[in-house]
């Protein structure tokens, strides 16, 4: 972790949750996530669409960001069932996700869709946390640095309009994405290096864009990945709906 940057820890809830659920939830965030931990890492949670109206009401003045999972690729009008980046703005919505692998994998998303989601976002002045990861045949022919470049590439055009601090891009190895496996320190620190001078090559502002890590983050193994020089905190799936563990994790983001 680089101290020019503010450290982030986003949660992604995935489609997980309920009223009930998410009123325990929140109330124990409020309890342990204090303004002095918020005032220092950027703590986001992610809840589904359908919740985003539950939990703006919520976050208020607790200095925890709101975002979403996922934005329209266009703006407003005849795309049912869709949620275009103005409405999230207009919920409170300060990030969203793009390119998460399961969208990737399950919902046939590719780098171009990704790309014009990333657009929308930006224009409607909504921070991105850009996913990007292997496979683990991927991984293991020897392809990771290949895929990375290709999935960043395709995203650079639309980054260019975004102001770095709202640029935000995690890797998640998908082979360590809710499966307990988790890279270690070393793995993600040579692909967090990889993708930083990606950006610099680019012309972007590479050291004011935080890189974070995603893939089975725990308490446990929170701060050795956290310290290395390029990952800037995490993005945290199955420990975000466990309030003790997902402020365990913003914890270690202080260093
Ligand atoms: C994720 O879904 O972005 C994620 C990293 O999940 P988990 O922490 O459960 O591996």
């Amino acid at each position: 972790m680089h101290t020019s940057r503010t450290p982030m820890v986003a949660g992604n809830w995935k489609m997980n949750g309920d009223l009930v659920t998410n009123e325990h939830l929140l109330a124990a965030l409020r309890n342990t996530l204090n303004r002095s931990l918020t005032s220092r890492v950027d703590v986001v949670v992610c809840p589904p669409a359908v919740y985003l109206g539950q939990v703006t009401a919520w976050v208020g003045d607790t200095g925890i960001g709101l975002g979403a999972q996922n934005v329209a690729s266009t703006g407003n009008g005849a795309f049912t069932g869709e949620t275009s980046a103005a409405m999230l703005a207009d919920l409170g919505c300060r990030w969203c996700l793009v390119g998460h692998s399961e969208r990737r994998a399950l919902l046939g998303e590719t780098d171009e869709l990704v790309g014009l989601k990333l657009g929308q976002l930006v224009q409607a002045g909504i921070g991105v946390i850009a996913c990007v990861g292997e496979s683990l045949a991927e991984r293991e022919n020897g392809i990771t640095g290949e895929v990375i470049s290709r999935q960043i590439g395709a995203l650079l055009e639309s980054m260019r309009a975004a102001d770095p601090q709202a640029l935000v891009v995690a890797y998640e190895p998908v082979w360590a994405i809710g499966t307990g496996r988790t890279a270690t320190a070393q793995q993600a620190q040579e692909v967090h290096a990889q993708i930083r001078s990606q950006l610099r090559q680019a012309g972007l502002d590479a050291d004011g864009i935080r890189i974070l890590y995603g893939g089975s983050v725990k308490p446990a193994n929170a701060a050795e990945l956290f310290g290395q020089a390029d990952v800037d905190g995490g993005l945290i799936g199955g420990a975000s709906l466990v309030a003790e563990d997902f402020t365990a994790i913003c914890r270690a983001a202080l260093g």
